[in-house]
């Protein structure tokens, strides 16, 4: 079993199979969303008792507050290894405000500039860039992985005018691990910056912002709270100060400007000017929590785990015929805990619906938001896609994804396994 399970909440939690009887959830779905850590919901409970508004109130619970809030950015510096003298911690809602907030601040209306996007990105690391800069996706191979040739050969094509390369640090379809320092001194060579995407990395593997290496440094990251086994609506975008210190943020109002006058406005100094709006300050206290925990716990602690779970399901689905797996990574590989397949013959919402119905067992299909992707993955062509353009009604292809947290059991990834054996072999008796 593992030792990690007790730390989260609602691990043994019921619900209700098709045949009426209950049974022990289990979530494979982890790279959605991860269950808050006990520690998380106990300080959220303690927190509350010295909650009040924060920055302009003057009592003694604001004061504690606004403390407490300010503090919160150093324990994410620390946690990252960002600079402290030149980075700056913004708190957002979610990796996707990050990235849409970076984006208008990057945003220099030259219709030159461009965006290194790579194939695998999710929708959010991808979408925000569109409107605003010419964007160019880096190749992946036969294999879904990312090609670093690739990348160098656009970095060559687009020279001088790459304004920022942007990539996931690990994908959410296939678990890959994207070699984010080699990606970084790349770019540098070629005087862009670089933003990676932590949505998934930062949960299961330390990240380390500022290497030995000054090209390796990455100078933007974001990422999400509640993958992180805190609660859904903090996120966190880190970079130079220096990047939000000229022009005006995409939102603007209280907690934004020092000085207003119906003429003109002198604004505050980053963050501040980047978190319009009362801020969620129980977010970021949960944040906290939850990175004082993942830290104690041992980011390379919870890797190994992982990886054990990971390989030793995948070495299961392996064996199973009929299912076909999408991420191929060799031993001492990097990657996280994510496994895509199909089971062939069997659409995978099916597939996802019988798993909870007979099991308990809670996946997620579809594209995850990734569908360029995925349409690379099962290697759907342009004019297929142009089919399901006109045709809303027609199902779509995807995947169904598991994806581990460091609570899973190796018991649970069995109770999996067994009737994923059952399906294959009696599909009738299943759909
Ligand atoms: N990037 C990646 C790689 C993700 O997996 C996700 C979440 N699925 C996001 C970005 C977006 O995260 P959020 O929904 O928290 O904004």
């Amino acid at each position: 079993r593992s030792n990690y399970r007790h730390l989260v909440v609602g691990v043994d939690t019921k619900v209700p199979l098709q045949n009426g009887q209950y049974t022990t959830a289990i979530n494979f779905d982890n790279a959605a969303s991860t269950p808050p850590f006990v520690s998380v919901m106990e300080e959220i409970n303690h927190f509350a008792h010295m909650y009040s508004s924060i920055h302009r109130g003057t009592g003694y619970k604001s004061r504690v507050s606004s403390k407490l809030f300010e503090e919160a950015r150093s324990t994410v510096l620390k946690f990252v290894n960002a600079d402290p003298f030149r980075d700056t911690v913004i708190f957002v809602k979610n990796t996707t405000e990050g990235i849409n907030k970076l984006s208008y601040r990057l945003w220099d209306g030259n219709k030159k500039s461009v965006i290194l996007s790579t194939w695998m990105e999710h929708h959010s690391n991808d979408l925000p860039w569109r409107n605003k800069f010419q964007v160019d996706y880096v190749q992946t191979d036969s294999t879904g992985k990312l090609s670093l040739e690739d990348l160098e050969t656009r970095l060559i094509k687009h020279k001088g005018n790459v304004k920022l390369v942007t990539v996931t640090g690990a994908s959410n379809v296939t678990g890959y691990v994207n070699p984010i320092h080699k990606i970084a001194e790349l770019t540098h060579r070629y005087q862009a910056k670089i933003l990676v995407d932590g949505a998934q990395l930062v949960p299961h593997n330390s990240i380390n912002m500022n290497p030995k290496n000054p090209l390796q440094r990455i100078d933007y990251l974001t990422f999400s709270a509640h993958k992180m086994y805190a609660p859904f609506g903090t996120g966190v975008l880190i970079g130079p100060q220096e990047t939000f210190q000229k022009g005006v943020s995409e939102f603007v109002g209280g907690g934004t400007a020092e000085t207003v006058t119906h003429n003109w406005v002198v604004w505050e100094p980053p963050p501040h000017n980047e978190e319009a709006g009362t801020p969620n300050l129980m977010g970021v206290i949960a944040l906290v929590a939850a990175i004082k925990t993942l830290t104690s716990l041992g980011m390379k602690n919870i890797d190994h785990y992982e990886n054990q779970l990971t390989t030793y399901a995948n070495s299961k689905l392996k064996s199973i015929p009929g299912i076909t797996l999408y991420s191929h990574t060799d031993p001492g590989e990097p990657r996280i805990g994510v496994i895509p397949f199909n089971i062939k013959g069997i659409a995978h919402e099916q597939v996802a619906r019988i798993l909870s119905n007979q099991a308990g067992i809670a996946v997620r299909t579809g594209c995850f938001c990734t569908q360029p992707y995925i349409q690379r993955l099962l290697s759907i062509s342009p004019k297929q896609m142009d089919f399901y353009r006109k045709r809303r009604d027609v199902p779509r292809p995807g995947i169904v994804r598991l994806s581990f947290g460091l609570y899973n059991d190796f018991s649970e990834i069995d109770i999996l396994t067994q009737l994923l054996e059952r399906i294959v072999r009696h599909p009738a008796s299943y759909i």
